[in-house]
């Protein structure tokens, strides 16, 4: 109980502060959002406390938003600000009314069609594109270093994975790499599909290992174009360190350190589900074998069992083994 003045009866009484749940019906789905008031304990009243920043409704639009994947009105505001545009600006690139965007920045539910179009200027492409088409009404220089500032985030966020097919996957695809292309993208989703869950460092070298090979014995080609190099712990992929340390840093896996006693491993986890809309189902459903015999062995059991490869025991310290090995697989 706090007392306070009533704003209803006027006198100073005891006032209860009362936490409890509503139903708002937003674009007709119901949507439990937490109340809080205060209700009187000489008159009755309720009243909201003047100070809450707790308004129902806004509530029930961000949870709306959510469930829907539509932008918070904190995200559009960022995303217009982050390029130095008036909302009078952004508005006129979107061919929509100033006052359009101001509500949707002070919170007015947004409708789909709207949302949409945010979504697609997030991406920096689409937005330099507009600003190239539309944006002749903003001011010369104003322009030109926006133009200059998307094409240099362009160049940062894309330009990424060339650097690493450059650096390290500029081969042909011979046996090496299992007649594949290398491909990146390909590889990337493969290392995530074996971190969902969480795996050591040591047993995913493996794995690749396995499901490139074991695609390569069934159907005559590898699945990621990847080498993979003779090393004292086994077979590895070739530079995998780098590999690892990209996915790392763009947060599509993170890294845990466990501790054997005195051996230090390496936990890698996906952050988010793979994406195989790019894999053929025998690659799929080589993945999914290979994830599934593996399933009880620890790192170091994976270890012994591919010590014991054709493949391995026949090349030598740092040699890349040759696919044609393949045909031995113990899988
Ligand atoms: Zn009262």
């Amino acid at each position: 109980m706090i007392k306070n003045i009533c704003p209803y009866c006027e006198r100073q009484t005891d006032l209860e502060f009362i936490k409890s749940h509503e139903v708002i019906v937003v674009r007709g789905e119901e949507i439990n959002v937490p109340v809080e008031y205060f209700k009187c304990s000489e008159c009755g009243h309720d009243f909201d406390d003047p100070q809450s920043k707790h308004d129902p409704l806004t509530l029930a639009y961000k949870e709306y938003r959510r469930r829907h994947g539509l932008m918070q009105p904190e995200e559009i505001r960022e995303l217009r600000q982050r390029y130095g545009l008036t909302q009078k600006e952004l508005a006129k690139l979107l061919g929509w009314g100033e006052v359009t965007l101001s509500r949707y920045e002070n919170g007015a539910l947004q409708d789909e069609t709207h949302n949409t179009i945010f979504q697609l200027i997030k991406e920096p492409h689409n937005l330099l594109h507009l600003i190239k088409q539309k944006g002749d009404f903003l001011q010369l220089d104003k322009r030109e270093k926006l133009i200059s500032f998307l094409e240099d985030e362009i160049e940062e966020t894309y330009s990424f994975p060339l650097i690493f097919t450059e650096l390290f996957g500029k081969y042909r695809p011979d046996i090496l790499s299992g007649f594949q292309k290398f491909n990146l993208s390909k590889l990337f989703q493969v290392i995530t599909f074996f971190c969902v869950g969480g795996v050591l460092k040591t047993k995913l070298n493996k794995l690749l290992f396995y499901a490139d090979f074991k695609h390569y014995k069934e159907y005559t080609t590898s699945i990621t174009g990847m080498r993979y190099v003779h090393l004292m712990y086994g077979p590895v992929p070739d530079n995998y360190e780098f590999y690892y340390a990209a996915l790392q840093n763009e947060n599509v896996i993170k890294v845990d350190e466990v501790f054997f006693g005195d051996y230090v491993g390496e936990n890698l986890i996906a952050v988010n589900e793979p994406d195989f809309s790019l894999f053929q189902s025998s690659e799929i459903n080589t993945l999914i074998a290979v994830k599934d015999f593996f399933r009880n062995f620890n790192a170091s059991a994976i270890k012994e069992f591919s010590h014991k490869e054709k493949g391995y025991q026949e090349t030598k310290d740092g040699q890349i083994i040759p696919y044609s090995y393949g045909d031995d697989l113990r899988i």
